[in-house]
């Protein structure tokens, strides 16, 4: 068994709050970690630091936990930037642009979706992502819903069935032929691929009670319930998932005092994606409300070609500090261990001992540089 300290660590955030400056980040200075097997076996200063087969001495930079993304939709073919630009010169976001891309993705092959996937996810480690959720939802028939979670599964074991994303054009005339074909064959095809089950419960989606009939059926299957709701405009999508006791509940940008109130009180996650606002020019979600409440809040990148199409963790970091009021603290805890919650992971998003070594190396001195500096590519190395 081979070991490796990692030392020289100018700043390590460790999101354990019983290390370090006893801060939520238990933050450690001129810090050291040993690694053993791919995981934390030691975590301290780098002065009393054990003997390792090998040392990497980082040169005084910050070390933060791989960032989680519990929220993204990478199998998809073509692009949306006609949209996107006719957005930004002023037409409105609905959710039947989903429809084109529905349209390049059922026409791609199975090795294009894989390849454009695998680029993606490339894409997200080289800005600090070590693990990512994937949703299906661009295929929205039996087959291309199962081949999008097949693909997806190649990739992480954070599989996500969306086929209650739209429902398809064939289907226009016969919402409720759609809801027995995803809580039915669809299920049937997909639920081997996936951990999760989701739905975009919204106007122009899906009502609560399709969404819950959908859910129901997928927890009945063995899967975990997550939902997008309350993205464009106030609704009951937030008290349906404290209701069936979803993992998270995505969005929450329109949120009743009721609705917070009712986030604090359950074990649900509320997952806030501001790339979507900042892509669809929308007012972003009022984190701080969240987080006073003492609801549990993550940061998520929602990466699609549509609303939201960024596939970067630090820009999320340094949107919901500048727009969403968040400490950078906060926005970092939230992006890292607010995202293993969100996907009930206790072995990542932080460093306590045994937990997965991910280890982001930014060439910055503090994690502070994530929201201070946007934009910039601060991300050196993953170890
Ligand atoms: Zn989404």
């Amino acid at each position: 068994m081979t070991s490796l300290l990692v030392t020289g660590i100018g700043e390590l955030v460790t999101n354990d709050s019983e290390a370090g400056d006893g801060s939520r980040l238990g933050i450690v200075h001129d810090a050291a970690v040993l690694v053993e097997q791919k995981r934390i076996v030691w975590v301290g200063q780098a002065a009393h630091a054990p003997a390792a087969d090998t040392a990497y001495d980082v040169g005084g930079r910050a070390v933060v936990p791989g960032f989680v993304d519990s929220h993204s939709h990478l199998v998809f073919a073509g692009d949306r930037s006609a949209e996107f630009a006719a957005r930004m010169t002023g037409a409105a976001y609905s959710a039947g642009g989903i429809a084109t891309t529905v349209a390049a993705t059922r026409a791609a092959s199975d090795e294009q979706l894989a390849a454009n996937l695998a680029r993606h996810v490339a894409e997200m480690r080289r800005q600090g992502t070590t693990t990512v959720e994937i949703k299906s939802g661009y295929g929205l028939t039996v087959a291309d819903e199962a081949r999008s979670l097949a693909i997806a599964s190649q990739v992480t074991r954070e599989t996500t069935y969306l086929g209650a994303h739209v429902v398809p054009p064939e289907y226009a005339q016969d919402p409720g032929g759609y809801v027995d074909l995803v809580t039915g064959p669809m299920l049937e095809a997909c639920a081997p691929h996936a951990k999760w089950i989701d739905v975009f419960c919204e106007t122009g989606a899906f009502d609560v009670d399709q969404a819950r009939e959908i859910l129901q059926a997928g927890k009945a299957k063995g899967l975990g319930a997550r939902l997008h709701a309350n993205q464009l405009g106030h609704g009951p999508g937030v008290q349906l998932a404290c209701e069936l006791n979803a993992v998270a509940v995505d969005h929450c940008t329109y949120l009743t005092d009721a609705d917070v109130a009712a986030l604090a009180e359950s074990g649900t996650t509320a997952t806030l994606l501001p790339g979507v606002e900042f892509s669809t020019r929308s007012p972003y979600p009022d984190a701080r409300r969240l987080l006073d409440a003492g609801c549990n809040v993550a940061l998520a990148s929602d990466c699609n070609p549509g609303s939201s199409y960024t596939s970067s963790m630090p820009l999320c970091i340094a949107l919901a500090v500048r727009e969403m009021g968040m400490s950078p603290a906060e926005a970092l805890y939230c992006a890292t261990r607010g995202g293993a919650e969100a996907l009930r992971r206790d072995e990542i998003g932080h460093f306590q001992l045994g937990a997965r070594a991910d280890l982001v190396v930014l060439d910055a001195p503090s994690y502070v540089h994530l929201a201070y500096r946007p934009g910039v590519p601060l991300v050196q190395e993953l170890i």
